[in-house]
């Protein structure tokens, strides 16, 4: 069989195949491994993630995967967020001895950044997610509703939603509040921070993230299969209706027994014949999914200006910093620890307004911004910086969005689907990637007679949650 992509869903599919004994080809147009979730190296030599990628405790198949492929030992997990306000005060959230759902709540009445005003209405939105398992009725009306709204009908301060709500949601879906559908929002809530107490830990690379897919070449290979790099698939070849080949530069076709395509559907929608999206209306919508952008700026200081690991800053435009020196700190990876500076790297999620905004503009605003923050950098000396764009960096988890996301079965026979995208009941995430491709190589299996698992389950929950659902963990 053929997989066309070498992204997380492409390779999660891949791997998934070439274990259940189907002979894999993967084709992937870039010289590279890990589609949006990777690294490269710089003309100067730094390997620099195309943006920092980080995964949560309830991203269970993500896990998954990492350990099929033998990278979960290059993954950090931390148990405390730390949160930093523009008056220098600091809030964290951290699980303390407490069971779930109260697990959080010692660091959450301690939290110095929101009043505690601020923190009754937002006790008040979590009881409501709590007492309805996080499908609160009004996230059933036609067409969804957005996270803004939802939590407007629930009373948030204006505070609690740009200092709480806000700054927890675009970074973990990449979109405003008024355009997140609250489907989205109030699931992370539930999967993340209140259904168990380990679901909100936050994993992070110690690695450059192409590092990260080392062993699903050669997990694909070592089973019969291959993996080819520079090889851009340019269409699909049909016979009276059926998938029949796929077509390369310079007339080479290739002719498997099924195909996933697992390419972002910007790129399936101008791949896919006219033909096909009129047969099977599932494909007919994909340009109705819009995408929106993450800016990822990289700075490399003279001296050590950051002692965490990372921190999360309230109300600037940089939301997040990362302490890429600490973190590649004792990994063999390629991440290059400058001999006495310190690279930092920092993450701007649906960052619209960025978007028409030069290099310089970005680091001038940025470094303001961080200078504010550590004051250690006030002192330092910028050494370098980069500016990593993404205009289309995820799909945008409007309102409603979920009606044009496409099952990874089509109805055309031979072709499956996989990629963020598609219908996961995730939004655009590596763990939602990973599930795409695993519900893709299952549909495949299922559809050749021989069904197999790879799905796996979400996190159980504990504490009084396990407890109040009947469930042990
Ligand atoms: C800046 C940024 C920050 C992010 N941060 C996070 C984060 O912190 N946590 C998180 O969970 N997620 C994050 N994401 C989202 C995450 O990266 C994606 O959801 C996930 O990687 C998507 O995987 P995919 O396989 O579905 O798609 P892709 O990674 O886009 O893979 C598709 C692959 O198909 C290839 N391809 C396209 N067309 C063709 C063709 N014609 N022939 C052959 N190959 C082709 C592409 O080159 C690519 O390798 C971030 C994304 C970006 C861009």
């Amino acid at each position: 069989m053929i997989v066309i992509g070498g992204g997380l869903a492409g390779l999660a599919a891949g791997v998934a195949l070439a274990e259940s004994g189907w002979r894999v080809r993967l084709f992937e147009q870039r010289p590279f491994l890990g589609g949006r979730a990777t690294s490269y190296v710089l003309p100067d030599g730094e390997h620099v993630d195309n943006c920092q990628h980080v995964t949560l405790g309830c991203c269970t198949n993500l896990d998954d995967f990492y350990r099929r492929v033998g990278a979960a030992g290059k993954i950090k997990f931390f148990d405390r967020l730390l949160f930093l306000d523009p008056q220098g005060r600091e809030g964290e959230m951290q699980a303390g001895f407490l069971p779930a759902p109260f697990h959080m709540t010692g660091s959450f009445a301690a939290f110095a950044p929101l009043t505690l005003l601020d923190k009754l209405s937002i006790a008040r939105a979590m009881l409501d997610i709590l007492r309805t398992q996080g499908q609160t009725a009004d996230l059933r009306e036609e067409g969804g509703i957005s996270m803004l709204e939802w939590l407007r009908r629930r009373g948030q301060t204006k505070r609690a939603i740009e200092r709480f709500w806000r700054v927890v949601l675009v970074s973990a879906l990449d979109e405003e509040l008024d355009r997140t559908d609250a489907r989205f929002g109030v699931d992370v809530f539930w999967k993340a921070f209140l259904s168990n107490s380990t679901g909100y830990r936050m994993g992070v690379p110690a690695v450059p993230l192409a590092n990260l897919y080392d062993g699903c070449k050669s997990e694909i290979e070592r089973r019969g299969g291959e993996v080819t790099l520079r090889a851009p698939v340019r269409g699909l070849k049909m016979e009276s209706g059926e998938l029949t080949g796929i077509r390369f530069d310079e007339g080479r076709e290739e002719t498997a027994d099924a195909y996933v395509f697992a390419v972002p559907h910007t790129a399936l929608s101008e791949l896919l014949p006219e033909s096909v999206k009129q047969s099977d209306p599932s494909l007919a919508n994909l340009d109705k999914i819009k995408v929106a952008p993450i800016t990822g700026v990289h700075f490399w200081f003279d001296r050590v200006v950051m002692r965490e690991p990372f921190v999360t800053l309230l109300e600037t435009n940089t939301q997040w910093i990362f302490n890429k020196t600490a973190l590649y700190a004792d990994s063999n990876g390629a991440g290059k620890p400058a001999a006495a500076g310190q690279y930092l790297q920092l993450v701007i999620s649906a960052s619209y307004e960025l978007l028409q905004k030069s290099r310089q503009e970005i680091i001038d605003l940025c470094l303001t911004e961080v200078r504010q923050a550590l004051p250690a950098a006030r002192e330092a000396q910028l050494v370098k910086a980069t500016v990593i764009k993404e205009a289309a960096a995820t799909f945008s988890p409007e309102p409603g969005v979920d009606r044009w996301r496409p099952k990874q079965q089509t109805s055309i026979p031979r072709l499956f689907l996989a990629g963020d995208w598609t219908a996961t009941g995730w939004p655009a995430t590596m763990e939602g990637a990973v599930r795409s491709g695993y519900l893709a190589a299952e549909a495949l299996l299922r559809a050749e007679g021989t069904p197999s698992n790879f799905l796996q389950p979400d996190l159980a929950p504990d504490g009084f949650i396990a407890m109040w659902l009947g469930k042990t963990t």
